[in-house]
């Protein structure tokens, strides 16, 4: 709630002055207050004064009337004859006259002679009275006295008859009407009150009213204590002080009403609260003003940066115009917002387009095709420059950069119609059609690429590229699909002979199955997923069998049986191929070491490809192996294909010399599918030509076949090769080939590939069934 700084300054402002001015209040009060009671003592103390003038001025008055009677020559007679009777009736005739409330007629020695209302005299207060009064020269004494519970102003006169014959005493009691007759004088209210033997206090008489009077007796019980200082009583409606009349448990009382005092004081009060409540709002409203007008270019920069926060480019709209320091600050956030703004431009910029030619990016590919998939028409080409590492070696990197800029213009003013040229990174460039593309759009695009890109001053190139396209009815909605088939088929158009190629529904498929082949083929040969079967090699003249040849197999846990072609040809290309190799030799041995342990002396040949035999280690690889599973090299047979030996001719041949020095019995395998004649072969050093199975499948049926086998055996046999004939699968087949003198047969109808097991009492039973030898 007061988190702002506005709220704050006000909150501040307020309590500082609400603190001031409550201090100033309090003392004020508090200082009016003592004054108020201060001057309410002493008009109580002037009131004190005038009550005993007052006492005393009645005393007077009092014993001026009794004088008159004590002079009184027929009174004087009366007492002097002691005529009782007459003396009552005076006395009460006199005392009714001067409103007495008792008569009393005493002899010279104190002793009552006669009195109204006798019952009042209990003691022998009056007798030492007079007894006092005499040693004191025998003048009038007034005093006060009581009779009873209550207090009589009591006056003693002699009767000098010359010499004192008799005391009169008259006393009045102090009463309700004298009570009023001094509130007449001093304007304050007067009570008369007396304690009685059960401790409690009641009234003589008081101008109170009934129900004051028992308050105030309620609250003021020992009149005793507030003799000098004047109490509070009735909600401080009266400050009372009490006044000795000198008799014992009789006091009288002197009310001050506090009610005025009471009410300037609250009415002090009143008006400084409303001198404070009105100064407080006053410094609320000038506190709101004051923060408000200060706050206000704080509000205004925090406004401009809550906005730049939002939105870097409207902000501009609201930046506030200010001087001063506030106008520093104002100026140095629209610099900041300017530059933020440049920088946000730039890494736009930067997030969908390519440093260096100005083209598109692959973001803005992705996010383009992100709203345009899928799509019924359209389509992507990617373009490649073909061994562009090799160009960008040759040239420095600065030329490569200028050449792929030309490159880049190049296409700009060829695809005037696209929807979007990028570059995706190194040399690859998509250019986004939204027509179909056409076989001829693209060799137009190769025809505007074949002529020469000046990439210096007199210098020219030219470069070669290829073409792949994706027809946007092939894509996908996904994006990265998409982009995938594309590269796909761009590898593809790498080795295309017209150098494009367009992509064919399934090619993403086959390649996701060739990308899960290459990725577990190493934890296959691991994991024991991979086996090798054995297919007999009969010999046709002896009718027996001493050799076969070692095939793998591989059960992929999800894929099933994969053709070993086709990961084989995968592991060509991907590079994992020897490692395969040294596993099929590996066991192959161990399994050889095994049967020649026992006296089996078959020779197995694996199949080698053209990476094992650019390997110049190969054969000291494969003597360490021999020597290690004590075989002789002639339990190893190895076979190669043309194609392997043309890779690289030179070293694939001293390979297979060592291996022949070794006396290894190689052969040429798969012979009669690769382009070289027969005379080509003269040269190689092996020792057996494999004739593929596709030329011995139908000897029996096909003439053609027939004699290109009889012909290949033949001139085989004259450069000194011995002949394997493949895929022989059927009796025909086998008893023609026997008519050509071929040497081997490795068919189906002799036997499918066994596992070692299962070739092995393959054997010894079909040698057996032969010619009883094993
Ligand atoms: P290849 O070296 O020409 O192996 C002979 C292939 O012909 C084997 O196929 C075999 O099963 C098959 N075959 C033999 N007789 C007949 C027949 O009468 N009729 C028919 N239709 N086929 C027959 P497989 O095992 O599928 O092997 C295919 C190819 O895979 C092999 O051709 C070889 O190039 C390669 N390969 C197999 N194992 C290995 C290996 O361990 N290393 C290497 N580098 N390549 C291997
Ligand atoms: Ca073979
Ligand atoms: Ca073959």
């Amino acid at each position: 709630m007061f988190r702002s700084f506005q709220a704050r300054l006000i909150l501040f402002v307020l309590l500082l002055l609400a603190f001031a001015q409550l201090g100033t209040a309090l003392a004020v009060l508090s200082s009016l207050k003592e004054d108020n009671y201060r001057q309410g003592v002493q008009s109580i103390d002037v009131s004190r004064n005038v009550f005993d003038l007052l006492l005393e001025a009645r005393a007077e008055q009092l014993t001026k009337g009794v004088e008159i009677l004590t002079s009184d020559f027929g009174f004087k007679q009366a007492v002097a004859t002691k005529e009782t009777a007459t003396i009552r009736s005076v006395l009460e005739n006199h005392g009714a006259r001067i409103n007495a409330d008792v008569s009393l007629l005493l002899s010279p020695n104190g002793n009552v002679i006669t009195m109204t209302r006798e019952e009042l005299i209990t003691d022998n207060t009056i007798s030492d009275l007079v007894l006092a009064a005499r040693r004191s020269g025998g003048s009038s004494i007034s005093t006060t006295i009581a009779f009873g519970d209550l207090a009589y102003q009591l006056v003693l006169v002699p009767v000098r008859s010359p010499n004192i014959v008799a005391w009169v005493g008259m006393a009045f009691l102090l009463d309700q009407s004298l009570a009023e007759e001094i509130k007449g004088v001093t304007g304050q209210d007067i009570s008369f009150v007396y304690g009685t033997e059960d401790g409690s206090l009641l009234f003589g008489g008081t101008t109170l009213t009934a129900n004051e009077g028992q308050k105030l007796l309620d609250e003021i019980q020992h009149p005793v204590e507030i003799l000098q200082t004047p109490a509070f009583s009735n909600d401080e409606k009266y400050l009372t002080l009490s006044v000795d009349l000198g008799v014992k448990n009789q006091w009288g009382l002197i009310h001050l009403p506090y009610d005025p005092w009471k009410e300037s004081y609250n009415f002090t009060r009143n008006q400084l609260l409303g001198i404070f409540a009105g100064a407080l709002a006053f410094a609320l409203f000038l506190g709101v003003a004051l923060a408000r007008n200060m706050t206000r270019p704080i509000g205004h920069l925090v406004d401009f940066a809550t906005s730049i926060g939002k939105s870097v480019q409207q902000a501009e709209l609201t930046a506030p115009k200010m001087t001063g320091e506030f106008g520093v600050l104002s100026n140095t956030m629209k610099a900041m917002q300017h530059s933020i703004l440049m920088r946000e431009e730039e890494l736009t910029y930067r997030a969908s387009h390519d440093m260096l030619t100005g083209l598109n990016n692959q973001g803005a590919v992705e996010l383009y095709l992100q709203g345009a998939l899928p799509a019924q028409e359209g389509g992507l080409l990617l373009l490649n420059i073909r061994r562009f590492r090799d160009i960008n070696n040759m040239l420095g990197f600065d030329l490569g950069n200028i050449l792929l800029g030309k490159v880049a213009n190049r296409l700009q003013a060829w695809a005037r119609q696209v929807e979007m040229i990028a570059r995706l990174g190194d040399d690859k460039f998509l250019l986004i059609f939204s027509q179909n593309i056409t076989a001829q759009d693209c060799s137009d695009l190769k025809e505007v690429m074949s002529d020469e890109f000046e990439i210096e001053q007199g210098s020219e190139i030219r470069i070669d590229v290829s073409i792949g396209v994706l027809p946007l009815q092939l894509a996908t909605k996904n994006v990265n699909t998409a982009i995938r088939r594309l590269d796909i088929v761009a590898e593809k158009a790498k080795s295309e002979s017209d150098a494009f190629a367009f992509y064919q529904q399934g090619e993403d498929e086959s390649h996701q199955r060739q990308l899960t082949i290459i990725r577990d083929l190493p934890h296959a040969l691991e994991d024991n997923q991979l086996f090798l079967v054995y297919q007999p090699k009969v010999s046709v003249e002896t009718q027996d069998c001493h050799e076969a040849e070692a095939l793998i197999r591989w059960i992929h846990p999800e894929l099933g049986f994969i053709p070993p072609d086709e990961f084989i040809a995968l592991l060509e290309h991907a590079g994992g191929i020897q490692a395969l190799t040294k596993w099929v030799l590996n066991t192959v041995l161990a399994q050889l070491s095994e049967w020649w342990q026992q006296g089996h002396k078959i020779r197995v040949a694996i199949n080698l490809s053209a990476h094992d035999l650019v390997d110049e280690e190969l054969p000291l690889k494969v003597s360490l192996a021999l020597e290690a599973n004590q075989l002789p090299v002639d339990a190893l047979a190895m076979e190669v294909t043309e194609s392997a030996v043309m890779a690289d001719r030179n070293k694939v041949i001293s390979v297979l010399q060592e291996l022949q020095k070794m006396g290894i019995h190689l052969a040429i395998d798969d012979f009669g599918t690769g382009q070289s004649s027969l005379a080509y072969l003269r040269d190689l050093p092996v020792n057996e030509v494999k004739i593929d199975r596709a030329f011995i499948q139908h000897i029996d049926t096909n003439e053609d076949d027939a004699s290109i086998a009889r012909t290949s055996i033949n001139l085989s046999h004259s450069l000194g090769f011995v002949v394997t004939a493949e895929g022989a699968e059927n009796q025909a087949s086998t008893t023609l080939l026997r008519q050509f003198q071929c040497d081997k047969i490795q068919g189906y109808f002799y036997s499918k590939p066994l596992t070692s097991v299962e070739f092995f009492a393959w054997r010894a039973e079909f040698n057996n069934k032969s010619n009883g030898s094993v």
